[in-house]
């Protein structure tokens, strides 16, 4: 067995936090940019290079690439062998959120009561956090600040179970084309197919955390991905909703049994400020 004192996770998944809100992913980037070199000249492309320098400008100037600095979702990953001592780890992790939110200059956005009276709790506090175990002695923590604007746009769909690969693909597109330019795009869709309603969209969430390039390892599932991807980007919607070719820069799938009766479907829709962060400790 190996001991990790909770208070060692402070530092590093603090400094992933205010980290993910300045820069993005190198895979996000690339994609960006592969977006603008296949663009033709117009209105979707000036929205490509505004981004780039928005980009550009958070990174020299250490401050957010986006007014939205989203609500954050951690993936907590135990493993079986590790003894965590001290205080208790969500305890460390709620310090780390705060504190990165308040040092990183990072916009508060999340009210206390989502209904009543809707009171901005001041820190960014909660997170949503899931928690699982691995094997090994490791603390692995995987996460998303996740913005609003394609949150709000993001679905769950019960379907029939005879519904098949066509009515998924059909059910995706719809949700992209309902939303238009409101996500942000061009987005990034997590998908989460099978498991019970809810569990879905926790999948869709942690199809979120991988890279672009990391696609599902069966090939029926990263054939889909593809099909789904080269279908959102002929909607047409393109960069900033103003139309254009690349309306999404990736389709990740995750997938999990589910009921005979039932054919539960998610899609996690994420901007264009695909904001993710990984330690391992
Ligand atoms: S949806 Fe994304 S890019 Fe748009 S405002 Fe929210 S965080 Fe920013």
């Amino acid at each position: 067995m190996r001991t990790l004192k909770s208070q060692e996770v402070y530092i590093p998944l603090k400094d992933a936090i205010m980290q993910s809100g300045v820069v993005l992913p190198d895979d996000i980037l690339l994609g960006i940019e592969k977006a603008k070199r296949e663009e033709e000249d117009g209105p979707a492309l000036s929205v490509l290079k505004h981004i780039t320098d928005n980009l550009s400008i958070a990174g020299k100037k250490h401050i957010p690439l986006c007014q939205d600095t989203g609500m954050v979702i951690l993936f907590v990953s135990i493993g079986q062998e590790l003894i965590i001592e001290g205080d208790p780890l969500e305890k460390v992790l709620y310090r780390a959120v705060e504190d990165a939110y308040e040092k990183g200059l990072f916009r508060k956005s999340v009210v206390e009561d989502p209904l009543k009276d809707r009171k901005n709790s001041g820190n960014n506090l909660p997170p949503v956090i899931y928690y699982d175990f691995l094997p090994g002695d490791r603390l692995i923590i995987k996460g998303l600040l996740k913005g609003f604007g394609s949150e709000n746009c993001s679905r769950v769909f019960m379907l029939k179970p005879t519904d098949g690969r066509e009515k998924v693909i059909e059910s995706v597109v719809s949700a992209v084309r309902d939303a238009g330019g409101a996500p942000c795009p061009p987005v990034v869709l997590g998908i989460g197919i099978g498991g019970t309603m809810d569990y879905a969209a926790k999948l869709s969430k942690k199809a979120l955390l991988r890279k672009l390039d990391q696609h599902h390892p069966d090939p029926y599932y990263s054939d889909l991905e593809k099909e789904i991807l080269d279908q959102v980007n002929a909607t047409g919607i393109g960069s900033g909703g103003v139309g254009g070719k690349t309306s999404a820069l990736g389709v990740k799938i995750e997938k999990f049994p589910t009921h005979i009766a039932g054919l539960p479907v998610a899609v996690s829709v994420n901007c264009w400020a695909d904001r993710r962060l990984e330690i391992s400790l």
